[in-house]
């Protein structure tokens, strides 16, 4: 079936979850909205374009889950709490199953973060989505990628290169490992992470280009180097059943979408960072340390090693 705009509109509208802080949610020319007196809000926004970011077989679903995770996995890697959003869906069609599709996984992912839809714009167009995320943190509290010092642990959660795995498999035409498949359709963002993070992490980013790419972004924001050592990137037990060592390697050091968080904290933080993360309730690994300097350098074995590219960049 398919359906005008407006149609289209009210359907969307007839499933946005509300908050209290939502005064005025999908309907009028702008949302209007409350946020708490103090706080900050910490404001993102990423697209996904159908060929660049996903195939164009991704189910609909798939598809409202990822839009929303890579923008909430922003707020997490800030400290954020989400809490609302806009989204901008070009279409080619007013495809009604794909647009319910869509927002069985869009509203699955939110109703996990309470975070609600306010607003958006709907065209026709090549399949294409972007969405604009607000969060919310307290002032001074958020982790930025300009607070690594020399000497801090750097740390990385959850297991690395399971999403790279799955579309690596999908460009070679053989059939993708469940496990792999899930982490590249469906990526948790590390948001109750980031939130116990505040006080205790000197920098952090999400693991969206690859890890070598993304801790060279603290590197260059901080002013400092890092040494990381290659054979202690975690890696899940479904990766490692996939993957010959050299291949795992590079896709735990250069493959994206994993969408972990990577972060620095000095060794004095141990204990806090401990329990930080037994109340996240996420697994975390110490890859290296951060020493002065510029650049990252990854060495296996004692040995400097190099992954044949550095990570995903558009227009490259
Ligand atoms: P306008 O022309 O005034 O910008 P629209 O007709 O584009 O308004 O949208 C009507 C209402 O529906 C607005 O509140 C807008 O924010 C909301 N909206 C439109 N598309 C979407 C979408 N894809 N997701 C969420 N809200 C949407
Ligand atoms: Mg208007």
């Amino acid at each position: 079936m398919s359906q005008g705009e407006f149609d289209l509109i009210a359907r969307i509208r007839q499933r946005a979850a509300a908050r209290g802080d939502v005064a005025l949610g999908i309907g009028d020319d702008c949302a209007l909205l409350a946020p708490p007196p103090g706080m900050q809000l910490a404001v993102t926004m990423d697209a996904l374009n159908v060929g660049v970011h996903f195939p164009p077989d991704t189910a609909p679903a798939d598809l409202g889950w990822k839009a929303l995770a890579v923008n909430l996995s922003d707020l997490a890697a800030m400290g954020a709490q989400p809490a609302w959003g806009t989204l901008s869906l070009s279409l080619p069609q007013g495809d009604v199953a794909f647009v319910d599709g869509f927002f069985d996984g869009f509203f699955a992912l939110a109703a996990q973060h309470g975070f609600a839809l306010v607003g958006g714009d709907t065209t026709r167009g090549p399949l294409s989505i972007a969405i604009t995320a607000h969060g919310l943190v307290e002032p001074g509290q958020a982790l930025r990628r300009d607070g690594a010092r020399v000497g801090d642990d750097i740390w990385v959660s959850g297991t690395l290169g399971d999403a790279a795995g799955a579309l690596r498999q999908w460009q070679a035409g053989v059939p993708m490992s469940p496990a792999l498949q899930a982490r590249l359709d469906r990526p948790t963002p590390r948001v109750a992470l980031g939130r116990a993070l505040r006080g205790i992490a000197s920098s952090c980013i999400d693991v969206s280009d690859g890890l070598l790419a993304d801790l060279a972004h603290i590197c260059r924001a901080s002013g400092v180097g890092a040494e990381i050592d290659i054979d202690a990137l975690p890696a899940s037990a479904a990766l490692r059943a996939a993957f010959g060592p050299d291949a795992l390697r590079v896709l735990q050091a250069a493959g994206g979408d994993d969408y972990e968080l990577c972060f620095t904290a000095p060794a004095a933080a141990s204990d806090a960072l401990g329990m930080a993360l037994a109340e996240a309730g996420t697994a975390a690994t110490r890859i290296g340390t951060i020493s002065a300097g510029s650049g990252v350098r990854p060495t296996l074995g004692g040995v400097a090693w190099s992954a044949p590219a550095t990570g995903w960049q558009h227009f490259a």
